[in-house]
């Protein structure tokens, strides 16, 4: 078949290897001018192991589990283990005490409770875990997708039509930027790199709090993300909405934004303003779902005669978006 893809993010580089490797004829159009432009290169890209993460989804977490292990099958190569993985409970305007965290994480991962979290350097938390997780290498999938793609990808591709006669069937794998069915809001992101230590990561749960990430060892960086501070506005209801408020931003308005995330994880972790410097900022876009701000699941459905469109989660959920897509086609 003639397939078009729409998007050189994760889904979309991941379906074009698969659909090329079926021996189809795969074009990917981007409309960016490199692969992972958009939300899969410019977030902390953690392998989720489920309810760490998402103590209040069961559907995630399950999904987690599911899709860890095909993703890890396929593409472990670009993960890394993180040696000191905490995540603690803030001791106010948590959405979940420390008794009930570690009772729904007791049933799926091992982890060990830190008897002291002031040990490791954490303040105002009602308690904290240490526990394994990996973390995806952004710019060592994004090499690989360049050499396995090359020749496939169109950047600079113009918006048009989605459902297109030229060809047997388009997928939109766009993080919904054609569409919003399903999609409650558009939320414009900034993510903040930190250069410093990479053996420790700490992620306060649960409800608007920050983390700090490894991110690339090699390249010495961490990430800053916070669920209060990333998101530059929950209101947006169309992409190219949250997309012109990205492109309006002034220099002064991310830093005093990456300022916040910087206080909000200090308060929590004081080190941080020590060991570590802003060493660069991420913008992207994340297409929040209608099902609830906890349930991060993959979608795929039918929009047009020969178009498909993806709605994505999480990224381990690739694997499982592959199976839906191929039985689709077929
Ligand atoms: C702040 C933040 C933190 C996150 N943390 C994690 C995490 O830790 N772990 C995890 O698994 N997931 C995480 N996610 C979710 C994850 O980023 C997404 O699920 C995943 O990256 C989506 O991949 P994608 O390929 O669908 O979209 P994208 O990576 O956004 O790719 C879409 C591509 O489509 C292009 N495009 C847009 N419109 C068109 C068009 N009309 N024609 C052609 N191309 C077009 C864009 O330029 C872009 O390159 C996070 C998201 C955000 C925003």
């Amino acid at each position: 078949m003639r397939i078009r893809v729409l998007g050189a993010g994760w889904f979309g580089c991941h379906l074009s290897t698969a659909l090329l490797a079926d021996g189809h004829d795969v074009e990917v159009h981007e409309v960016g001018n490199r692969i992972f432009g958009g939300a899969s290169g410019n977030i902390p890209a953690r392998l989720h192991l489920g309810a760490p993460h998402y103590p209040r989804s069961f559907v995630t977490q399950q999904a987690c589990q599911e899709h860890q292990a095909e993703f890890l099958a396929r593409y472990g190569r670009f993960t890394r283990a993180i040696p000191v993985n905490i995540y603690a409970v803030a001791k106010d305007h948590s959405l979940i005490d420390f008794g009930t965290y570690k009772r729904v994480l007791r049933d799926q991962v091992e982890f060990i409770t830190l008897y002291d979290p002031t040990e490791f350097g954490l303040a105002y938390v009602e308690g904290g875990v240490m526990l394994g997780e990996r973390h995806i290498v952004v710019d060592d999938a994004r090499a690989y997708f360049s050499e396995v793609l090359d020749g496939a990808i169109k950047f600079n591709t113009p918006i048009g039509e989605v459902d297109h006669p030229a060809y047997d069937m388009t997928i939109d794998c766009s993080f919904c930027a054609n569409d919003s069915a399903g999609v409650d809001r558009y939320e414009p992101c900034l993510v903040v790199l930190l250069k410093g230590p990479t053996d420790k990561s700490v992620t306060i749960v649960d409800g608007p709090f920050p983390s700090l990430y490894v991110w690339n060892e090699g390249l010495g960086l961490s990430s800053l993300s916070s669920a209060r501070w990333t998101p530059f506005s929950k209101t947006c209801k169309t992409w190219a909405e949250a997309r012109a408020l990205l492109n309006g931003l002034s220099a002064a308005e991310i830093e005093r934004q990456a300022q916040f995330m910087l206080g909000d994880m200090a308060g929590f972790y004081p080190a941080v303003r020590d060991l570590y410097e802003i060493a660069d900022y991420r913008l992207s876009i994340r297409a929040m779902p209608l099902s609830g701000a906890d349930t991060r699941l993959v979608d795929v459905a039918r929009v047009g005669e020969r178009a498909l469109r993806i709605r994505a989660g999480k990224i381990d959920a690739v694997l499982a978006a592959e199976k839906v897509v191929k039985g689709m086609i077929a």
